[in-house]
């Protein structure tokens, strides 16, 4: 008999109270369509809010517990955060806090034009622009190794510090070769431009003693994958070079803080932030969320575009289908993908941020219906 695979949802801030039950209403779709079972558990609420509405003493539901996002299979957030409270709220941030605990060291943030979406890029149309950016997960500014110099009660200097190492280099690097080398999560595997499977490390060496690193281990690595070809460029050039040739890009692999920044540029590149899904992934391990924040210029209105937090959890799905070698969650990623590029190609129903006067349900909606319609 199969199994039933326990899946975690977490809400957040902001829109994710309007997006996540479309993650929920699509998941629930492909169970019955491609015949798995899922032990769906919450929807869990955290965040700013939560912290706020709970006299800041607590910032998530306590069902949430550090055993519980080690024990499910997988799970997923809404994004979290309010701008008036960053740096506000007291305690530990948990739910946002696990890419070091769970050690989801591959963030896997795709950048694709779809059908039916205008690019901001001149020219370009669907299937011109397939990327993914790979940014790693676990080092780099973000390891909060760091602090102040308080003095009479000022802050006079702030000090980050910029980690790589061996093993957190080697590990990304060789997950990028992998990635290019399986074409999983893009259209097609390979650059639009020319088909060829490229992985290109992107950092700033000769500058940053760390990006010496990263492209050292990538040029050690680089002989092992004959396949797939080995493109370096400046950090800084790739901003330019992404936005003037994206065409020319397969897999990008990229110290931490770089890929934070590159993929939301990249969800410019995509059409919009609304189209920006991704998982957190690690070899036990992984959470999807969107690569979006809470968007509360727009919160509580009903129109934010649910296909990053719905893309983010087909993402996941086919992680799972991988790791547990279950080739009906491989197929339902498959399916979600395809329903979403279905509705955006009809050009019927979409949200504002693609022109269009539908709300966050009727997307989700739409594309439930999609996938029924595609079948398994
Ligand atoms: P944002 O990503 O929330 O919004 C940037 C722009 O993209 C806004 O104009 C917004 O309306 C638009 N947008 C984002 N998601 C959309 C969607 N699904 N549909 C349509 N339009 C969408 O960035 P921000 O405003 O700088 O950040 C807001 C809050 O989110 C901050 O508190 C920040 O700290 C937090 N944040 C959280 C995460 C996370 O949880 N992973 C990531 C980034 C930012």
């Amino acid at each position: 008999m199969s199994r039933s695979y326990k899946v975690l949802a977490l809400v957040g801030d902001g829109i994710a109270k309007e997006i996540v039950p479309e993650a929920i209403n699509v998941l629930e779709a492909a169970q019955r369509i491609y015949g798995f079972d899922l032990e769906l558990i919450g929807p869990y609420e955290f965040g700013a809010k939560y912290y706020v509405d709970h006299d800041m003493e607590v910032g998530w539901d306590p069902a949430i517990t550090q055993e519980l996002l080690h024990e499910v299979d997988c799970w997923f957030k809404g994004p979290v955060g309010l701008p008036e409270w960053v740096g506000r709220l007291p305690g530990p941030y948990l739910p946002i806090n696990q890419r070091l605990d769970l050690d989801v060291y591959a963030n896997i943030r795709p950048c694709r034009l779809r059908p039916g979406v205008d690019s901001v890029l001149a020219g370009r149309k669907a299937g011109d622009i397939d990327y993914i950016v790979l940014r790693e997960n676990t080092e780099h500014m973000y390891v909060k190794i760091g602090g102040r110099l308080r003095r009479g009660g000022e802050t006079e200097l702030a000090v980050d510090n910029y980690i790589q190492t061996r093993k957190g280099c080697e590990r990304i690097i060789r997950f990028g070769f992998e990635l290019a080398r399986s074409g999983d999560y893009k259209g097609r595997p390979g650059a639009p431009s020319d088909g060829v499977r490229r992985l290109t490390c992107s950092a700033k060496w000769g500058v940053c003693k760390g990006d010496d690193l990263f492209k050292a281990i990538f040029e050690e690595l680089e002989p092992e994958y004959p396949d797939v070809e080995a493109d370096y460029a400046w950090i800084d050039a790739w901003s330019y070079w992404a936005i003037m040739r994206p065409d020319y890009y397969d897999v990008v692999v990229m110290p931490n803080q770089y890929g934070d920044i590159m993929s939301d540029m990249s969800g410019a590149i995509q059409g919009s932030m609304g189209l920006a899904g991704s998982i957190n992934a690690g070899d036990r391990h992984c959470y999807a969320e969107p690569t979006h924040g809470s968007a509360p210029d727009i919160a509580g209105r009903g129109i934010a575009n649910p296909t990053s937090i719905i893309l983010s959890v087909g993402m996941m799905l086919n992680w799972l289908g991988e790791k547990r070698r279950d080739e009906r969650l491989k197929r339902a990623w498959k399916g979600i993908d395809r329903a979403v590029d279905k509705v955006l190609a009809e050009r019927k129903v979409r949200t504002p941020d693609l022109k269009g006067t539908n709300s966050t349900r009727q997307f989700g909606d739409a594309v439930a219906k999609a996938l029924s319609e595609i079948g398994s």
